[in-house]
């Protein structure tokens, strides 16, 4: 079976489903809010890189250090990432 989601790594129905969900309070769901090297919360890669971007062409999983700029952070429950990578084929 191709097209493994989220949906099914069995998570609660509040959190968010897909990297197309807006995170409540708009910050990172499941990985720590702030940046591992300096502490400056976390923003939406989307919004650094494309401010004008519509909210619908956000991508609300992909997360930045406005300070560090040192790569994304991807905002995905542990193990699910494994998970997809094992099912996805
Ligand atoms: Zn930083």
């Amino acid at each position: 079976m191709a097209g493994a989601t989220l949906e099914e790594t069995g998570m609660a129905p509040h959190q968010p489903r897909s990297a197309s969900d807006p995170r409540p309070g708009n910050q990172p769901f499941y990985i720590s809010p702030g940046c591992h090297t300096c502490g400056t919360a976390l923003v939406l890669s989307d919004r650094l890189d494309h401010p004008d971007a519509a909210e619908s062409k956000i991508w609300h999983d992909e997360w930045e250090c406005p300070v560090c700029r040192d790569g994304i952070y991807l905002d995905w429950p542990e193990g699910a990432l494994l998970s997809l990578q094992r099912n996805g084929r």
